[in-house]
Order: structure tokens, then C-alpha cells, then sequence
């Protein structure tokens, strides 16, 4: 089969590239390995950091160059990939006026999601963060089954799918009469939908970005097989010409006359791997999607590309993430996040009895890699639980006795008595409780500062005073739940140039080899936590754009 383009792996990235492609008139090929198309990304927020971007005076900000410039010198310093900061910066703002204008894809500016870090100079306290515009699946027809479903502990439980707007709506249900009518109207639409569909169609987050990829991606005429992995590059008169894919069991052999995209999404789903770049490899859990294997980059390392040499300040997004052992042997991973960590009340602490960061902050599971706090301990009382949930028991205390017989949690009725099942001392949990408490009362965390930033304050909880991030723990009984070390996905990836090349040991491109996403290096040196919330969808898109561009010059 002789085609223009073949993009491999079905995510922001590749998608992005395969619609921009198309849309330039050439015949493109997505192949994807896995059932389901959209990869990390159909889990993801799918929050786009675009400085400069097109839409933010909507809502009430506007940006400048050497603004985005100073931010990110400031935050990433010498860790940048200069080359490729600089093509993102001069694309980013191009590839949102091209989705805009050529294809479904829509975005909502942000004007509450803050830089991450707001003391630097030239940060923004919104407007750079996109997120995806809410989508109908149903406009898919047959295709939206074949959209990886989301992370029912992250944003859709049942596949009932909640974004920032439609969580706010359904915890507000009880105190304002809008919220209960959209929230009713949600879960009538839900309701119906699930005569029809395996599950909710009102698609929210990352997997609305790649439900409007998808029907973008036909639209242009884009060739799209699932269960098709890429197995080999074809390599040819010094050039990648072609690719080898396993579809119904036969091995094929395409051509591609411009190039080959790799946009497989990285390694974190790779137990080896893993253990090669990952601390606490062990008891390490990905959040990834199941087929970011490693395949782009073994495959392009294979040709003759290299992994990018200079060390990253982080080989992956760290995530805080408690496990939910099935009896079957399964494994759930609850990432730690918005819902529990910043609210007044709950304080995570080591295997001394001791906190070690501020929960609220971005770059928390940052602090528990960097201290060896692995496990950790989220720790709160009967009060919080019941109002906030924790992990895989939801707000109200939804599923408490169900957590409680699965053994997801520790519980008992006093702090020593905590203490002794987790095997840490108890007068330090109990000084570290009673200093907690000591914080609440005057709204001032003296050790780490949380609810001090404003993202900490609008992550928690604004009933409540004087601090919305500090509450008292002290109703028993108490409740532990333990945290290990995860990831959102990987940093490291091939070295590339600015035009989405993949380089080879030389610094070469290597010609019609293409990378984007996580196959591809982080260009900010593995510090998107410290940097902004949508570091790598922004990214992934920005040189899906880029590569797309590229190969139809
Ligand atoms: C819960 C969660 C929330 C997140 N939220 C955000 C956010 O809001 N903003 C943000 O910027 N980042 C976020 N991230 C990170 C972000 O989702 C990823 O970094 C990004 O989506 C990766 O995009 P990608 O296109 O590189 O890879 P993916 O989206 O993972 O796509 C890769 C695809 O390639 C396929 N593939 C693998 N091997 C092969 C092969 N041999 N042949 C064919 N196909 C193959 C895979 O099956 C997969 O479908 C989040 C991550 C998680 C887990």
C-alpha cells in the first residue's frame, strides 16, 4: 500500500498531525494499536498551555512574547530545548487558529487556570490554558465506541463524564437551585444515552479533544485502523520510506512517500523502562494508557535515532496514586489530586509521621519523589471523609463502607491507634496533627505554605474560613489511605529538531522520520509541573501541527 503519510499512534499528537496533513491535500494513514483510539490523551483534563493564544482575550487577559519568554526561562532555566521552546512559542498560537478554522476541533480559554508558577516573572493568572470545548459523541456515529473511554476514578464515574464546569455544577447541587437543574439535565442525558451506549456521550476533557480530532481526522479523509500496530520502520537509499503494521494478523508493509510521524506516547506503560528511568520503579503506577510501550522510540532507535542525551530535571509527571486491589488481581489507581489534596482537613505524610510538602500545590508528587516519601500517607478524620471523600471514596462519603470492606483504607479511633497499624510514631503524628490544627485556626501553614497561592485557594474550599486549604483534623475515627509514586506520562524522549525531525546520533534529521509528543523529548527538560497545567497536550498538538505543516511543504 503506497500512501503519502503514516502516523502512528492516535492521540493528541498523532491525530493532530494526520488532520493538519489531510488538510494540506495529502493521504494520510493513522494507525493505532490498541482497540480504541485517543491513547493518554481520552484520559487526560485536556488542558492546552498556548501562550499568546488567539482566544485568551475572551476572557479578559493578553500576553506577549517576551513575557512567555521570561516565564519560562525563569521556571525551566538551562533544562530548556531551546529550539524547541522557540518553535512552540512561534506554532502554538498558528496551530490553535488552524484547528479553529479547519477542522471540530474548539476550545474554552481559562480564565481561572493560573501559570503554576505565579511568582515568576512574566506568569499569567490565566487565559494561556485552553481547554477542549465539550463534545456530542453521538456525532462520531460508529466511531464513538472506538474512543478510549475515560478514567472513571479521574473524571467520569459510571462514564458519566465530568469536567471542571460539570464537577462544580453537580457538588453545588444541594446549595443552588441552577446547578440541581444542570445536574439533573446531566444525568437525564446520561441516563438515556445508556440505552444506547456503553456510556455517557456528553464528552468532556481530553476525550472531547480527541472525539473532535476523530471526526476531524474523517472529515479531511484521513485512513484510520485500530488494532494495527507499527512493528518496523522500512528503511531505505538512507531514508525512512515506510512502515510495518500487524492488522488482521498479516504483517503489511506501507509506504509512505513523504514520512512516517511517530506519536506512540511514550514509555510509561513499559515495566522495563521503567526501572531504567524511574525511581521507586517497584511499587511505581502509571497512569498511562496501556499500549505507551516504548514501540516509537525502540522503532526509531532502530534507524538510527538516539533519545535525547541531556538529562531531564524529571523523567515523568509524577502523580500521588492509591491502588484498590480487586480479588480478581486487578489493579484501580485513584490519582490524588484536586479533589482531596488541597482540601481543609487532610495532610499527607512519611513513614515518620511527618508532612513534607504543601498538599496543594501542582508539583506535590514532585516533593514526595524528591524527600523518599514513597509511601505516603493522606491522613484525615471522620468529618472530612464524609464531606470530601478521599481517593475512591467520593464526596458525601459515597462508597465509605464499600472502601471500608475492599481494605482500601486504614481506619481507626485515635491517632496513636492510626499510628500503630501504619507502623510510624505516634507522638510524631500526633504533633504533626495538632501543629496541622494549630495552622487552621490561624490560616497560616508556617511549614509549607498551603492555601497561600491562589491556585491553592481555588482548589479548596471556598466556604471555608480563614484559610480555604487548612482545616482541623480532630473527629474521629481517623482514616489513612497510602500513596505511591505514579505518573501522568513520561519526559524522556528522541531527540528531535524544530520542524518535528527525528535526529540521529550525529544531530542529523533523519530523513522522513518524524516525532511528536511523548515520543519526542519534553522541551521543557521534564518541568511541566512546575511550568502549567496543559505542558504536554499543548505541546503534543503544537508539533502534531508543526509535523503536519512540515511534510506537506
Ligand atoms: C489522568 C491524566 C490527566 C492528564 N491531564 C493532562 C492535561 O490536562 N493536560 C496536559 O497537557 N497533559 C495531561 N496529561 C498528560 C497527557 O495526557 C499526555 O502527555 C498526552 O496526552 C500524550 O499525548 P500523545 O499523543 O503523545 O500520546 P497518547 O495520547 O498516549 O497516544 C499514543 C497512542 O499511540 C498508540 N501506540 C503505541 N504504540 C503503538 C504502535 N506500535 N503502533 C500504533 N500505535 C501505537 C497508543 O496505543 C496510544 O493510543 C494527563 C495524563 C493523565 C494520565
Amino acid at each position: 500500500m503506497l500512501k503519502d503519510v503514516v502516523v502512528v499512534g492516535s492521540g493528541a499528537a498523532g491525530l493532530c498531525a494526520a488532520v493538519v496533513a489531510a488538510n494540506s491535500g495529502l493521504d494520510v494513514l493513522l494507525v493505532e494499536k490498541t482497540r480504541y483510539f485517543g491513547g493518554t490523551t481520552a484520559f487526560a483534563g485536556g488542558g492546552s498551555w498556548i501562550p499568546s493564544n488567539p482566544l485568551m482575550g475572551q476572557v479578559g487577559y493578553s500576553d506577549r512574547r517576551e513575557a512567555a519568554e521570561s516565564y519560562i526561562a525563569s521556571v525551566v532555566g538551562s533544562d530548556a530545548r531551546a529550539q524547541l521552546v522557540k518553535a512552540f512559542l512561534d506554532n502554538g498560537p498558528a496551530m490553535v487558529e488552524h484547528l479553529l478554522g479547519r477542522s471540530e476541533v474548539r476550545f474554552v480559554p481559562r480564565a481561572l487556570m493560573a501559570d503554576n508558577s505565579m511568582n515568576a516573572p512574566g506568569s499569567l493568572a490565566g487565559g494561556r490554558s485552553l481547554g477542549p470545548a465539550p463534545y456530542d459523541g453521538r456525532l462520531l456515529g460508529p466511531y464513538f465506541e472506538k474512543v478510549r473511554a475515560p478514567l472513571a476514578e479521574f473524571n467520569a464515574p459510571f462514564g458519566l463524564m465530568l469536567g471542571p464546569l460539570e464537577l462544580q455544577h453537580v457538588l453545588n447541587a444541594t446549595k443552588s437551585f441552577a446547578s440541581f437543574r444542570i445536574a439533573a439535565a446531566m444525568m437525564l442525558r446520561y441516563l438515556a444515552d445508556r440505552m444506547r451506549h456503553s456510556r455517557g456521550t456528553a464528552l468532556t476533557s481530553g476525550n472531547a479533544l480527541v472525539a473532535r480530532l476523530l471526526r476531524s481526522a474523517l472529515n479531511a479523509g484521513v485512513t484510520l485502523w485500530s488494532e494495527a500496530p507499527a512493528l518496523s520502520l522500512v528503511c531505505e537509499d538512507g531514508r525512512v520510506s515506510g512502515v510495518v503494521v500487524r492488522r488482521e494478523g498479516r504483517e503489511t508493509r506501507i509506504d509512505a512517500r513523504r514520512g512516517v510521524v511517530l506519536a506512540t506516547g511514550g514509555f510509561s506503560a513499559d515495566p522495563e523502562l521503567r526501572k531504567k528511568y524511574y525511581a521507586h520503579a517497584d511499587r511505581h503506577q502509571s497512569l498511562v494508557a496501556e499500549g505507551n510501550t516504548g514501540d516509537g522510540q525502540r522503532m526509531a532507535m532502530q534507524a538510527g535515532a538516539v533519545r535525547d542525551e541531556r538529562p531531564n530535571a524529571r523523567n515523568g509527571y509524577w502523580a500521588a496514586v492509591s491502588t484498590l486491589r480487586g480479588r480478581d488481581g486487578s489493579v484501580r489507581k485513584c490519582p490524588h489530586l484536586f479533589m482531596d489534596l488541597p482540601k481543609p482537613g487532610c495532610i499527607a505524610v512519611n513513614a515518620s509521621g511527618r508532612r513534607f510538602a504543601n498538599e496543594a500545590a501542582a508539583d506535590f508528587a514532585n516533593a514526595m519523589l524528591d524527600t523518599g516519601s514513597v509511601p505516603a500517607y493522606l491522613i484525615c478524620d471522620h468529618r472530612f471523609i464524609n464531606k470530601y471523600g478521599m481517593g475512591f471514596v467520593w464526596p458525601w462519603g459515597l462508597r465509605l463502607g464499600r472502601m471500608r470492606r475492599a481494605g482500601y483504607f486504614t481506619i481507626a479511633s485515635t491517632l496513636e491507634g492510626l499510628a500503630g497499624k501504619l507502623g510510624i510514631d505516634a507522638g510524631e503524628l500526633q504533633n504533626t496533627v495538632a501543629r496541622n490544627n494549630a495552622f487552621a485556626v490561624s490560616g497560616r501553614d508556617e511549614d509549607f505554605g498551603k492555601g497561600e497561592a491562589k491556585a491553592d485557594r481555588l482548589a479548596g474550599d471556598a466556604a471555608h474560613a480563614p484559610n480555604p486549604c487548612l482545616g482541623a483534623i480532630g473527629t474521629p475515627p481517623f482514616y489513612a489511605v497510602e500513596m505511591v509514586s505514579g505518573d501522568f506520562s513520561s519526559t524522556v524522549g528522541l531527540k528531535t529538531d524544530d520542524k518535528g525531525r527525528v535526529l540521529d546520533g550525529a544531530g542529523a534529521p533523519i530523513a522522513g522520520l518524524y516525532a511528536a509528543g511523548l515520543d519526542a523529548n519534553s522541551p521543557w527538560g521534564g518541568h511541566e509541573a512546575e511550568l502549567a497545567h496543559g505542558g504536554f497536550i499543548g505541546v503534543a498538538l503544537t508539533f502534531g501541527y508543526i509535523v503536519g505543516r512540515h511534510l506537506a511543504e
